[in-house]
């Protein structure tokens, strides 16, 4: 007559509570319930696959050694593990161990009813609604106005754009999974991401659809372990059917929410749920993310968001126009796309504060007012420098208009002023210099070089010159 499970698990226990944290042990190890001992093969229930590999990874080794211990050399332990119940198929399958082998659940070995009821049966708590709550309803947290209607395509972006069409169509069906959509900052990352989000609740109402920030996700996850419901933290977004994280970079350094999020990402990942991911980088080029997580951003499909040519965003400017019911002159539309050329953030902010300005001051709306408002922006936000923002600087401090400059003239004062123009521009701006040739009176590279030559042998010989391109300099960086 061996002993009952009950007490050979129970003295497992009692040494495992001893070496590992309380927190831990309460996460991870309350929750199990022994099922049978047979043969000196122990049988336990886990509430998830999640949970089997979480333990298999974490605490493989003290399993081992508590059981041997109690069972003898020859003691396993099996695991019945309760599989998502949207399968539909309640049933749990054992996996053996000592395998250590987390593959090896992708091979169940056996399958045989159980009785769920014994397994964990209460509501998992919601992290995004008020504790005490009963009812759990997963806000999506989609922004209705970012849906694919009002994404602009254009070269920039029509990879990306129809990745993300497709994922929206055939969550989880196509190899793009993670979709993962990187750019620099203002380009439509956080718009695309909704998209999908919202074209898939358009299409499947019934599919849970999430849409998260890594800031959200960290933060979360930080309260999960402080109030030590980590399980239930898991448990909610296992039960997501797509899965839109943005910003992902955010997780760099993040080691303890990058070991969670690898567990939840696999998770979904095997069951086919589709997950979505935003970045400011390449996978390739992703700091501080373990590799075995990395190596999974590989997996489906990372596409880039360029920035949008002329054309695009005179289309993202008009749509936004169209979509508020306003008309503005399309010369400033004009101007405004052609100024603002690395973010459509800051075109649209552009456009919102030339709107505000014109309604607030009673000003109509003109290219002059356009160029206020841009040379306003470019201060505030410290854009690069442009050329133009140069060109208009060395005019007001000599004094001369504007079109002096690009005109034909070889007047003393305004070939110096072009030449100041020319020299800052190269200074100050990435342009090659042909193009600061182009925009400068329509000259070539050569003629730029011989105007910064001119410029640095001028400040050398000449102390009232040397003043004024330091006055300059001063008011073209401020
Ligand atoms: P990111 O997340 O890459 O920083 P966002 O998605 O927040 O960028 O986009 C910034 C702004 O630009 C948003 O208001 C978004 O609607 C707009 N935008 C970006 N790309 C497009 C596009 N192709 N068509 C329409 N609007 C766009
Ligand atoms: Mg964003």
């Amino acid at each position: 007559m061996g002993k009952s499970f009950n007490k050979v698990w129970e003295n497992c226990l009692s040494i495992i509570r001893d070496n590992i944290p309380y927190q831990s042990f309460k996460t991870w190890f309350e929750p199990i319930v022994p099922i049978k001992l047979e043969n000196n093969v122990l049988t336990i229930l886990v509430p998830s696959q999640f949970f089997y590999e979480w333990l298999e990874e974490h605490y493989i080794n003290l399993l081992k050694k508590t059981l041997r211990k109690e069972l003898g050399s020859n003691g396993r332990l099996e695991y019945s593990i309760v599989i998502d119940s949207s399968f539909n198929q309640r049933k749990p399958y054992t996996i053996q161990v000592p395998t250590s082998n987390i593959k090896a659940t992708q091979n169940p070995s056996i399958a045989m009813p159980i009785d769920l009821n014994r397994g964990k049966s209460k509501e998992i708590p919601n992290p995004f609604i008020i504790p005490g709550l009963r009812k759990i309803k997963v806000q999506s947290q989609l922004v209705e106005s970012y849906s694919f209607d009002s994404f602009i395509e254009g070269d920039c972006n029509r990879l990306a754009r129809s990745a993300g069409y497709a994922v929206a169509e055939k969550p989880g069906e196509t190899s793009f999974n993670p979709l993962f959509i990187y750019s620099n900052v203002g380009l439509g990352k956080t718009h695309l991401a909704h998209a999908v989000g919202i074209q898939v609740k358009n299409k499947y109402s019934d599919k849970i659809v999430l849409y998260v920030s890594t800031e959200q996700f960290i933060a979360q996850f930080i309260d999960a372990v402080r109030n030590n419901n980590q399980n239930d933290f898991i448990h909610f977004y296992q039960m997501i059917d797509v899965l839109i994280i943005d910003d992902i970079q955010f997780l760099s350094g993040k080691e303890k929410t990058q070991d969670v999020f690898f567990h939840i990402f696999n998770y979904l990942h095997q069951r086919d749920k589709q997950i979505v991911l935003t970045s400011d980088k390449a996978p390739v080029n992703m700091k501080g993310i373990e590799p075995r997580l990395l190596s999974r951003f590989k997996w489906g499909l990372a596409a880039d968001l360029q920035t949008p040519d002329f054309e695009t965003r005179i289309a993202i400017l008009q749509k936004k126009l169209y979509k508020d019911g306003i008309k503005i002159p399309t010369d400033v539309i004009d101007y405004l796309a052609f100024s603002i050329t690395t973010n459509v953030r800051e075109l649209e902010g552009a456009l919102i504060s030339i709107l505000a300005q014109s309604s607030l001051n009673k000003k109509c709306i003109t290219i002059d007012l356009a160029r206020q408002m841009i040379d306003k922006f470019v201060k505030n936000t410290a854009r690069e420098i442009s050329i133009d923002h140069i060109q208009k600087i060395v005019c007001d401090f000599f004094n001369i208009p504007l079109e002096q400059i690009n005109s034909r003239t070889r007047k003393r004062n305004i070939v110096q002023a072009r030449q100041l123009a020319m020299y800052f521009s190269k200074k100050h701006t990435n342009s090659s210099l042909a193009t600061i040739g182009l925009h400068c009176g329509n000259k070539d590279h050569a003629t730029v070089l011989h105007a910064c030559r001119t410029v640095n042998n001028l400040s050398d010989t000449d102390k009232q010159f040397k003043s004024y391109v330091d006055e300059l300099d001063k008011k073209i960086k401020t």
